[in-house]
């Protein structure tokens, strides 16, 4: 028996989750994985991707969410000093909607290095 939701199941990150799609995966623990990005923006773009799928955005968290969002930043950092970037510099990105451009509506964080990063962004 299956409790996912269609909207799971229809999710690219809830598939990679689940194992059923790969994934170039750098990190993971109880509560997120961390993923190089398919289609990368930078020579370094990983994924940090929240395991459950009840936040969609940033403007579905509440008071009760700020632990997960706290540790998702921390991961950004450590996966950014694992990736060997933290010293040079990197940019953590949360594409909020529509005209932030947010294309998979399953919250994660963008962590971005190993170039110079454009201020401010396009
Ligand atoms: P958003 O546009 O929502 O901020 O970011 C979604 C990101 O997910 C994009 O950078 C896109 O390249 C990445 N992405 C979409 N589908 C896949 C996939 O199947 N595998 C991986 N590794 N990244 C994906
Ligand atoms: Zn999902």
């Amino acid at each position: 028996m299956t409790t996912d939701t269609t909207q799971e199941q229809e999710c690219v990150f809830c598939s990679i989750i689940a194992g059923d799609l790969p994934s170039d995966t750098v990190y993971r623990d109880d509560q997120v994985i961390a993923i190089k990005d398919n289609n990368p923006q930078a020579p370094i773009h990983v994924l940090i991707i929240t395991r459950e799928h009840n936040l969609e955005s940033l403007n579905d968290a509440s008071r009760l969410d700020a632990s997960l969002l706290g540790h998702a930043l921390y991961t950004a950092a450590k996966v950014a000093n694992q990736m060997g970037i933290a010293e040079s510099g990197y940019r953590v990105v949360v594409n909020t909607g529509e005209k932030a451009g947010q294309s998979v509506p399953h919250l994660h964080l963008h962590v971005l290095g190993g170039r110079n990063l454009a201020w401010p962004p396009g």
